[in-house]
C-alpha cells in the first residue's frame, strides 16, 4: 500500500489507484467465494470445557477457538444476501477484470491475494485459480500448487514429495519462482524433470530455516523417499502443519516441534479418512469385518512378503520374483526382499537412475543392470497381469520356470472373516502367482485419529477428497468427534 500515494498526481493515478482497490477487493473476495464454494465450515472447533481445568503440552488453558478461518486469515465474508446467480455474475465479472488486471503494470496491496501479506512485484500474467487449501495464510508460499501456474502473491512454492499428482504443472522451462523441498526431492526434480537448479533451494530435514521471515522446517512423512511434511512458524507465533502425504506414525509424536509447540492449524492427508479404512490389528482371527479393508502396519506387510517369498521359493526353487513399483515409493519391500535372500536388484536404466538418486547406500550398492544376474525383478505396477509377467517370464526361461509377483497397493479387501495378512489369497493361473498386499503409504483411519488427538490443533484443513460437501462434513464430525475425546 505504500506506492499508493505517489500514484495519485493526476487523474490517471487516481484512476489506477481506485482501479488496483477494486482489483484488491477482487481478489479477495474471489479467494473468499472459493473458500464458502467449498463449505462454510473447515475449521475443527475445540470447545472450551466448562467447569473442568485442561491444560495443554505447554501449559496454556484450554480455550474456545474462532470458528470462521476467515477472522485469523484477516479476510472479510463475502455478503450472504446474495443470491447463487449474483455470486456466479460477481465471479464471471471479477475474472473478467482479473484478465485486465494483469496488464496493470504495478504493485499491489496487503491482502490482495488471500495470503495476508504485503507484496512488492508485478504482478505475474497468468490467472492461476490456484485453491485457497493450497495457500498458507500470513505468508507468500503454496503448497503442491504447480497446476495453477504463476500464482499471484505467491513468491514461494513448496513441494512435498515427488508424487506427480503433487508436483504436476512443474517442467523443465519453469520460471514462476523457488522451489523449496527436501534434498532427495530436489535430486528427482532435476533427474526426472531436468528443471533449472536456479529454482531449486532443497532445506535439509529437521533444520529450522527463514524463508521470507518465517520459520520452515521440513519433517520425514514416513511416505515416499523425500516426502516432507512442512511445519510453519509466522511471524506472530501461528504454527502450521502442512502433513502433504504422509503415514502417521507413532514416531512422529517425539518430533520436538510437534511434541513441545502448538500447532494452530493442520492441513491434512486425509486419502483414508473413512472409518473402513481401520488399522487391521495383526493376527486375529475369526473376526468379522464387514466391508472394511484390510490396512495393517507397513512393518507387518513387509515381514509378511518376506516370509511367502521363502515359502515360495522352497516349494519351486526356480522362481522369478517380480515386485511392481510406481516411480518413487514402496522400495523397502523389495529392499527387504534384497536384504532375506542376499540378492541383487534389477530394474531398467531409467529407474535406477531414479534409485541411485535417492543415495541410498543399501540400495545403490543393491542395484544390478542385468536381468539374469538375480530373481529379483522391479517392474512398472501396472504391468503386474498374467499375460504380461508370462511374456516376461520367456526372456528368462532357462532360469525361471515360474514367476511369483507382488502388487503392492494401498489396501486390500478382506474377503470375509478375519484380518490377518494370512487371509490375502493370491490368484495364479499356470505358473504365475500374483499377491496384491496392501501396503499403505498413507494414514489409516486409526493412525490419522491418532495424530490427530495427539496433535490438537485448533483447525484442521482437509486436502485429499474435499470435492464433495458430504464427504467434507463427513470428515469435519470425525474431527470434531476425535477431539471430544482429548
Ligand atoms: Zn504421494
Amino acid at each position: 500500500m505504500e506506492d499508493e500515494k505517489g500514484k495519485q498526481g493526476s487523474d490517471g493515478g487516481i484512476y489506477k489507484a481506485n482501479e488496483r482497490r477494486e482489483e484488491m477487493e477482487m481478489e479477495e473476495e474471489s479467494f473468499a467465494s472459493d473458500f464458502y464454494r467449498c463449505g462454510s465450515d473447515w475449521s475443527c472447533l475445540r470447545e472450551e470445557e466448562v467447569g473442568t481445568k485442561r491444560f495443554k503440552k505447554n501449559d496454556e488453558p484450554f480455550k474456545l477457538k474462532q470458528t470462521n478461518l476467515f477472522q485469523i486469515w484477516g479476510l472479510n465474508k463475502p455478503p450472504s444476501s446474495s443470491s447463487p446467480q449474483e455470486q456466479q455474475l460477481r465471479l464471471r465479472s471479477a475474472s473478467t477484470r482479473k484478465s485486465e488486471a494483469a496488464k496493470y503494470d504495478g504493485k499491489r496491496g496487503a491482502d490482495a491475494t488471500g495470503f495476508g501479506v504485503s507484496l512488492s512485484r508485478p504482478p505475474p500474467t497468468s490467472s492461476p485459480n490456484c485453491p485457497f487449501y493450497k495457500k498458507i495464510p500470513g505468508t507468500p508460499f503454496t503448497v503442491d500448487a504447480f497446476r495453477h501456474g504463476a500464482i499471484p502473491g505467491c513468491s514461494s512454492y513448496f513441494l512435498t514429495h515427488f508424487h506427480s499428482d503433487h508436483y504436476a504443472g512443474l517442467t523443465k522451462g519453469w520460471t514462476h519462482g523457488p522451489i523449496y523441498c527436501t534434498p532427495l526431492t530436489a535430486r528427482l526434480l532435476q533427474v526426472c524433470l531436468n528443471l533449472s537448479p536456479l529454482f531449486i533451494h532443497p532445506l535439509e530435514m529437521n533444520t529450522g530455516h527463514i524463508v521470507h521471515g518465517i520459520g520452515v522446517t521440513l519433517l520425514e512423512a514416513n511416505h515416499c523417499p523425500g516426502a516432507a511434511m512442512i511445519h510453519f512458524r509466522l511471524q506472530n507465533g501461528q504454527c502450521y502443519l502442512h502433513t502433504g502425504d504422509f503415514r502417521a506414525s507413532k514416531s512422529m509424536q517425539a518430533y520436538p516441534l510437534l511434541a513441545n509447540g502448538r500447532v494452530n492449524m493442520l492441513y491434512l492427508d486425509t486419502t483414508y479418512c473413512n472409518p473402513k479404512y481401520k488399522l487391521s490389528k495383526p493376527r486375529l482371527s475369526n473376526q468379522f469385518l464387514g466391508n472394511r479393508r484390510l490396512f495393517p502396519c507397513k512393518e507387518e506387510v513387509v515381514s509378511y512378503v518376506v516370509r511367502v517369498t521363502k515359502d515360495h521359493l522352497k516349494k519351486q526353487p526356480k522362481t522369478l520374483v517380480v515386485v511392481g513399483a510406481y516411480s518413487i515409493g514402496k522400495e523397502c519391500v523389495y529392499l527387504a526382499i534384497s536384504k532375506a535372500l542376499r540378492v541383487k536388484i534389477f530394474a531398467n536404466a531409467s529407474r535406477r537412475r531414479v534409485l541411485q538418486s535417492f543415495e541410498w547406500p543399501a540400495l545403490s550398492e543393491g542395484l544390478c543392470s542385468n536381468g539374469k544376474d538375480t530373481p529379483l525383478h522391479i517392474l512398472p505396477i501396472s504391468s503386474l497381469h498374467f499375460e504380461n509377467l508370462k511374456r516376461y517370464l520367456k526372456n528368462y526361461l532357462d532360469l525361471y520356470t515360474s514367476v511369483l509377483a507382488f502388487r503392492p497397493t494401498g489396501w486390500t479387501f478382506s474377503q470375509t472373516s478375519g484380518n490377518s495378512l494370512e487371509l490375502v489369497k493370491p490368484t495364479s493361473r499356470g505358473n504365475i502367482t500374483i499377491y496384491g498386499v496392501p501396503y499403505s503409504e498413507h494414514s489409516s483411519f486409526t493412525e490419522l485419529q491418532e495424530f490427530v488427538k495427539f496433535l490438537r490443533s485448533d483447525k484442521i484443513i482437509p486436502t485429499v477428497n474435499v470435492g464433495s460437501a458430504a464427504i467434507r462434513d463427513k470428515m469435519q464430525s470425525y474431527f470434531r468427534e476425535w477431539m471430544k475425546s482429548v
